[in-house]
């Protein structure tokens, strides 16, 4: 793709001042948030990079949406319209409005887990193996080993190995196995899709087993368009009809809106399954809400409702990729090591590869984070020892293979001009990388403990 092929799909309407601090303020204030981007005043980060989640500019026919909002606290009519939007885009046929993904992952995993099944996925989610543990269920990670190597440049390094799952079914039996919980794209191996050939071969597998396909569908459009830009043959197809026939290959659904579908908050559980539909329906009143707005005001849903048409337009989609691979061309080409192929969300630094000289243990990708903030600003997350927890028998760490740091890309909120900012501070950060020093963790939060955990720098 070349760089200066594309711009923008939409002109600014509105803007938000943002501002640079000095880099004495900056350490001052990183020191203070206990070496924990996180804990930062969102105030003090000149370009946020922490996460694509919730943080999207919405359109001005967004906007118009939210004052659309009927408040009825039953039946509302931006209930019907979000409906009709996840069975027209999605083709599901029953929805549950969550308060966000994580609403919808507790239902699922609260209806289909029983103590000791299985939940095999393409990787793990940190909340959404959570739910699944706190349901009493195993995670297996069956996803293909090219995932776990930030150097093979498969191009669909979201592929779930079939043998791995299949040799899961036969030793437990099927009846132990909740479900396949399957993500477009795969968050923690780099925002990486699956392939349509892939999942249509695990549809068929599962079809013969009798194991449910439970989709975690947040980045489904980003996934769509890497099918529709790699995979041979579907070329000629929209990425919305593509959406829908990896939709299709699944028995449900949760969504967290504020990825894809352009919100600020919101989500939903969806099944085809009337029997589930009605569980979720009654259990959803218990912890987010009643079943027409699931801790969702009416505005909100209304705004769910236009963002997911908005994320299958071709125009929005090439574009919001195009940004993501725009920063992570340039940083390839000045040989910093980043994961490959470029994902679609975001780059992810091979922290690892960046930091040599300091161990696992000592948190190399959280102290890349903070050196990016000292640099240049900069706030972007750590993805590697600290967010993938302990382990729940032995206490230990769990020590994952890719240790990354992760430059998520808000939708339609930063121009290129920002993304050749980062670009530069990543630069300078990896020229002076052998003076940064490893971290030592001083306080731990017994769950997700990379929101909140505290750090003091090794001496
Ligand atoms: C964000 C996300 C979730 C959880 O959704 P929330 O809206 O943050 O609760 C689940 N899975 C994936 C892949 C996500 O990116």
């Amino acid at each position: 793709m070349q760089k200066s092929h594309r711009a923008e799909p939409y002109k600014i309407k509105m803007v938000e001042p943002i501002k640079k601090l000095t880099r004495s303020e900056r350490e001052r204030l990183i020191a203070a948030a206990g070496y924990n981007a996180f804990q930062l005043k969102a105030e003090e980060v000149y370009i946020d990079l922490l996460t694509d989640s919730g943080t999207g500019a919405m359109s001005d026919r967004q906007w118009a949406g939210l004052m659309m909002g009927d408040e009825s606290y039953s039946g509302s009519r931006n209930f019907y319209n979000l409906e009709a939007a996840v069975q027209q885009y999605y083709g599901y046929r029953f929805v549950v409005p969550t308060h966000q993904g994580r609403g919808a992952e507790h239902l699922i995993s609260r209806m289909l887990i029983r103590p000791g099944m299985y939940v095999p996925g393409n990787m793990y989610f940190a909340s959404t193996r959570l739910h699944q543990e706190l349901a009493g269920g195993i995670f297996k990670d069956v996803i293909v080993d090219e995932a776990h190597d930030p150097y093979s440049t498969h191009p669909f390094k979201g592929d779930v190995d079939l043998l791995k799952l299949e040799k899961l079914i036969l030793e437990t039996g099927a009846g132990n196995i909740a479900y396949l919980s399957l993500a477009t794209t795969v968050n923690m191996a780099g925002g990486q899709p699956i392939s349509l050939g892939n999942l249509q071969q695990v549809r068929q597998l599962t079809l013969q087993h009798g194991v449910r396909i439970i989709h975690d569908m947040a980045r489904v459009a980003e996934n769509a368009y890497m099918i529709q830009q790699h995979e041979p043959g579907h070329q000629h197809k929209t990425v919305a009809a593509i959406v829908k026939e990896i939709c299709a290959l699944t028995d449900g659904a949760v969504m967290s809106g504020k990825k894809d579908a352009l919100v600020n908050i919101g989500g939903f559980l969806a099944l085809n399954d009337q029997g589930l539909y009605e569980e979720a329906k009654n259990l959803v009143i218990v912890y987010e809400g009643m079943h027409t707005y699931g801790g969702m005001a009416g505005r909100d849903m209304e705004a769910m409702a236009i963002g997911i048409a908005e994320s299958v337009e071709e125009e929005h989609i090439a574009y919001r990729v195009h940004q993501v691979h725009y920063l992570g061309d340039q940083l390839k080409d000045a040989g910093i090591p980043v994961v490959n192929p470029i994902g679609t969300h975001g780059v992810y630094l091979n922290a690892a590869a960046f930091l040599p000289h300091i161990p696992q243990v000592q948190f190399p990708a959280q102290a890349l984070t903070v050196a990016l903030y000292q640099e240049g600003g900069i706030r972007s997350v750590e993805r590697g020892i600290l967010s993938a927890g302990r382990n729940k028998e032995t206490g230990d760490h769990h020590y994952p293979k890719l240790e990354l740091v992760r430059l998520a890309i808000p939708r339609r909120v930063y121009t290129l001009a920002h993304l050749d900012m980062v670009a530069e501070a990543i630069m300078a950060t990896f020229k002076n990388k052998d003076n940064i020093r490893g971290l030592e963790m001083v306080f731990e939060p017994k769950y997700m403990r990379f929101f909140q955990a505290r750090f003091q720098q090794v001496q």
